[in-house]
């Protein structure tokens, strides 16, 4: 599937819910979600009742949306998930949340999902002093992800530096001032941040 390359607003308007994709503009009055929350399009404002084939569908395209996922891969955890032990709507959060761009994002060193991605990609952050350049990468208990000694400088991470770690959730610790983070416990279903009805995922891709 080709990469999306539209306003990531129009995604959070197909959604119905804001997927926080911007980074601060999220959380001002700029959001679209905030001034026009109906779906994007010409006939958006129509509301059809929705099959429940399509709210399976939504409840899928939003999570791997959440997650900056194409089909593809998002499927892959979703058939990793299954092979695992328990329940496969929740390995599969489980697995997404592990991701090495998602707990850049959740230690605070980004925005948003997509700027720890980039992160990541350009070489940014090391995983136990290695530099790790795979966004997909799964983190284990006990690993140490911090941003490079000699990237630390950048500007992006002052402010970071001098503030204090904000929103943390419990399986993850931050120091600030070295910009690093360990993962103290793998993360459980509770800790997914947004609300996603997972079973449904489930139910669209065993049909
Ligand atoms: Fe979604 Fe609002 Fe963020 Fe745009 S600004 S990505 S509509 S939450």
């Amino acid at each position: 599937m080709a990469k999306y390359t539209g306003a990531d607003c129009r995604l959070c308007r197909r959604e119905g819910v804001k997927l926080f994709l911007k980074g601060e503009r999220c959380l001002s009055g700029k959001c679209a979600m905030e001034k026009r929350p109906t779906p994007p399009g010409q006939h958006g404002d129509a509301r059809k009742k929705a099959s429940s084939y399509a709210v399976q569908l939504r409840e899928k395209q939003k999570c791997k949306r959440i997650y900056g996922l194409c089909e593809k891969q998002f499927k892959g955890y979703f058939d990793k998930a299954e092979t695992m032990r328990g329940v496969s709507g929740e390995n599969m959060l489980i697995l997404l949340e592990r991701r090495l761009d998602n707990v850049v994002f959740r230690l605070g060193l980004a925005s948003s999902r997509a700027q720890a991605r980039q992160f990541v990609c350009h070489g940014l952050i090391s995983v136990n002093g290695k530099r790790v350049d795979i966004p997909s990468y799964l983190i284990k208990k006990g690993d140490v992800v911090s941003v490079k000694e000699n990237k630390a400088d950048k500007k992006c991470f002052a402010a970071i530096k001098e503030g204090k770690a904000l929103g943390l959730p419990k399986w993850l610790e931050f120091d600030n001032a070295t910009l690093t983070g360990k993962v103290l416990e793998l993360p459980e279903r509770a800790d997914v941040e947004q609300k996603i009805e997972e079973h449904l995922i489930v139910e669209l891709y065993s049909k």
